[in-house]
């Protein structure tokens, strides 16, 4: 251990109320906190406190260190929110999400009163809390940036942001390049949220504008990537949009036993060992796995597209479908589905062990909204991507995986849509060609030798002296070298 080494140094963490975003962050601070003297604290409210001690305590039973969890209280009532509401449901429409960050915004109040008591050494603060530069900044704490999305996303965001080349076309389906970036990329406006090109002044782009700024003003930008993953874009970001960043991905490989992996997010609506047993009967390489993230909803015709696809291509699955579709209790299987799929097919109704499935040698393919942890779960397990991006930065991830790792096949998603209406779904045929494009078609074993030459890149970037690995040391020994000259 070096002399640094021997001094203690504690980092909080404070993520967005989002699955997508509470994950990955328990993820980190576990790789922190295995550190020599390194000390982990999570902040999050009491309805989401669940999503970190299950995890946490299965950690401990294996000896891992155990996070520190620090409750704040959420201001529900004060910003007219129901009971109960801690998190950012789509299902409660765009005013109740507005009134949910207003709340979040209330949060800085104990945010500040915590770091004046606690004095921690790093702050990593998500994305969406702009506010936390300034808050770390009252009491001389650095605070880092969590935005949980790829570098290409991060570059390509930018660069639209700040070029608007969505003004030089007429219509929302013609395409426009995004200029400058190391890739000749095309975007459509159809694939980018209205909010963001349509209002001048909207509140979306004010707050991407603030996020923006805090993030320039911050102690840098972490993550959740690897550096042979996406190297033209980890150094743009740096050289040429002038960041600090640090990769530290795949972070999902810091579960590394079993039981961990089982307890990622939510209690899982399976039994794990039923599922691996499941898993275990079939030949390598022979299941496709579709898997929509924690937010997106798909309604009760997109559902039965997909079952008719499924059925109609032969192949054995695990389908994730999250409360029945929709929430209400339309019929979205075809009749008979699930007696002929017996022992083809499994559905999940609820919540899946992901990782744990991806890793599985049975899988052969993953159908995903292309949420950035799960794509990044798909390239650590080796699996070739249907990609289906439905809103959020999904599109940019879409792109990167079919068109610049060429791991992927697109199913085609026209437009960016939180809830894709009836329009808008994708039929059966067209699912159907794209699950047999993956498995079967000409390219296919390409594919699959490149996603298996990622999954070893991924391997070794989060293995001692990896790239990761050693991002990872570099930013600690930054961190303490900036707590030396405070004190000094
Ligand atoms: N996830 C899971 N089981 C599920 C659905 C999602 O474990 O049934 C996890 C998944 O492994 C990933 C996260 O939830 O870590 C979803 O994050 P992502 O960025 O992929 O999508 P989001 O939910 O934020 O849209």
């Amino acid at each position: 251990m070096d002399v640094h080494e021997a001094q203690e140094l504690h980092v909080v963490f404070f993520p967005f109320m989002g699955q997508g975003h509470m994950i990955p962050t328990l993820d980190i601070a576990r790789l922190f906190s295995v550190h020599d003297n390194v000390k982990a604290t999570i902040i999050t409210t009491p309805l989401n406190k669940a999503t970190f001690t299950k995890a946490n305590e299965e950690s401990e039973k294996i000896g891992d260190p155990v996070i520190k969890i620090e409750v704040f209280k959420f201001p529900t009532k004060e910003v007219g929110l129901p009971d109960g509401y801690e998190s950012p449901d789509l299902s409660l429409g765009v005013g109740m999400i507005q009134k949910f960050f207003k709340g979040t915004e209330m949060l800085s109040e104990q945010l500040e009163e915590y770091l004046e008591k606690v004095r921690p050494n790093c702050l990593v603060a998500d994305m969406f809390f702009p506010w936390a530069t300034d808050s770390a900044a009252k009491f001389n704490i650095p605070r880092l940036v969590f935005h949980r999305i790829s570098y290409f996303s991060l570059c390509a965001q930018e660069i639209i942001r700040v070029h608007e080349p969505y003004k030089n076309v007429s219509s929302d389906d013609e395409p426009f390049i995004l200029p400058s970036l190391p890739h000749k990329v095309q975007m459509r406006r159809l694939h980018i949220s209205e909010d963001f090109w349509k209002s001048e002044g909207s509140e979306f782009k004010r707050r991407m504008a603030r996020i923006k700024e805090s993030e320039v003003r911050s102690y840098g930008v972490i993550v959740n990537s690897f550096y042979e993953l996406e190297p033209d874009y980890a150094d743009y970001f740096r050289k040429e949009l002038g960041r600090r960043a640090w990769s530290i991905g795949p972070v999902s490989m810091s579960n590394r036993r079993a039981e961990v992996k089982a307890q990622r997010g939510k209690q899982a609506s399976i039994d794990e060992h039923e599922c691996m047993k499941w898993l275990s009967s079939k030949k390598p390489d022979s299941v496709i796995y579709l898997c929509f993230g924690s937010t997106s909803v798909f309604i009760a015709p997109q559902l039965q597209e997909i079952a008719m696809a499924l059925e109609a291509s032969g192949k054995n699955f695990i389908w994730v479908v999250r409360d029945g579709g929709d929430g209400k209790n339309e019929k979205w299987l075809p009749e008979g589905f699930e007696q002929r799929m017996e022992g083809k097919g499994l559905i999940i109704r609820g919540w899946a062990p992901q990782v744990l499935i991806l890793e599985h040698e049975a899988i052969g393919a993953f159908v995903t909204h292309c949420g950035w942890n799960s794509i990044l779960e798909g390239v650590a397990a080796g699996v070739p991507m249907v990609t289906w991006p439905v809103f959020a930065e999904q599109f940019y991830n879409e792109l990167l995986v079919t068109q610049i790792l060429k791991t992927g096949v697109s199913v085609g998603v026209k437009k960016w849509d939180r809830k894709p209406s009836l329009e808008n779904i994708i039929k059966q045929e067209v699912i159907e060609t794209a699950l047999r494009e993956i498995m079967e078609g000409n390219k296919s074993e390409e594919r699959r030798i490149k996603t298996k030459k990622l999954k070893e890149m991924a391997r070794q970037a989060v293995e001692e002296g990896g790239s990761s690995y050693s991002d990872i040391h570099a930013l600690l020994a930054e961190l303490r070298g900036y707590q030396l000259r405070q004190q000094n």
